[in-house]
């Protein structure tokens, strides 16, 4: 059976910047998931970021989802978990890296993929006398992850393809990677649902969870919402905020209706959220079910 145990769920915005329609489709969604199975439903604010970090982002996120009809079983914040992750950080294999961008570009080559990937420069050591970053040694090994929205796999080959993952960056933030790994599972997080930009970062985090003991949960990615221009709803990108949807005087379930439409879905404008719990479990759940 697909989902044999309680459900735990998670909605994990950086409060960065105001929400858009994206985030809060990605926020809607996440809930009927956890909701629908009838599990438990956590807030995860990201703030590790601190430079990027704006006043009141959090705020008003939290603002935004209830007015939405969303709510949450838990609220944690990454800044005050650091203690976790650095005792993650020292059960793994790590080295420091002083590499600057610009000197692993010059020692990689040209990128093969999208991404670049760190050709282990440091693995032997680095110049000393420069901040470092901590560099995870990734193990030679392919990691297979399976996504339950789309029905995709997706390998890859961690050496080659990812490189020795960043941890720590040499201004000592703590890397994402490591975060939601460590949150999730000290969370006890089953369900993960969120943007489909995630997708190719998802086996590196499966590894770093078998180096660390955690369990691996259920991965659905979402697609990421785009304007009528089919370009995706950046926050900077001049899309209207949740806030000032809110001060215009939107209806909730208006919205609702609009980000279940933009899924390609049928509902009527007065669906209230019981009938998109329902909705949710016929469009996703039993597909998924009956993949497995
Ligand atoms: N904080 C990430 C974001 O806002 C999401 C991380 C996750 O869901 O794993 O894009």
């Amino acid at each position: 059976m697909l989902f044999p145990a309680p459900v735990v769920g998670r909605f994990a915005p950086s409060p960065t910047g105001p929400m858009h329609l994206g985030n809060l489709r990605t926020a809607l969604l996440a809930w009927l998931h956890s909701r629908a199975l009838g599990g438990r439903h956590l807030l995860r604010f990201e703030d590790l970021d601190t430079g990027r970090v704006r006043p009141g982002a959090e705020q008003t996120a939290r603002d935004d989802l209830r007015w939405l009809g969303l709510d949450w079983d838990r609220e944690v914040r990454q800044s005050a978990r650091l203690a976790l992750y650095r005792d993650a950080l020292e059960r793994l294999p790590t080295y420091r890296c002083t590499c600057t961008r610009r000197e692993i570009l010059e020692s990689a080559g040209a990128p093969h993929g999208p991404e670049l990937v760190y050709p282990g420069t440091c693995r032997n050591g680095c110049l000393p006398g420069r901040p470092g970053a901590l560099r995870w040694r990734v193990p030679d090994e392919t990691v297979c992850v399976r996504d339950h929205w789309t029905a995709e796999t997706l390998c890859q080959h961690l050496p080659t393809e990812v490189g020795d993952v960043v941890l720590q960056r040499n201004d000592g933030v703590y890397a994402y990677h490591l975060a939601v790994v460590v949150d999730d599972a000290e969370m006890g997080v089953t369900d993960v649902l969120r943007g489909a930009d995630l997708w190719t970062a998802t086996p590196r985090q499966v590894a770093l969870q078998r180096a660390l003991g955690c369990p691996e949960p259920r991965y659905w990615h979402v697609p990421l919402m785009t304007d009528f221009q089919g370009e995706r709803l950046a926050k900077r990108g001049g899309a209207p905020s949740v806030q000032q949807l809110r001060a215009g005087g939107a209806a909730p379930a208006a919205v609702r209706t609009t980000l279940i439409r933009s899924l390609g879905w049928e509902t009527d404008e007065t669906a209230d959220l019981d009938a998109l719990l329902r909705l949710y479990r016929l469009k996703v759940l039993e597909p998924a079910a009956l993949q497995t």
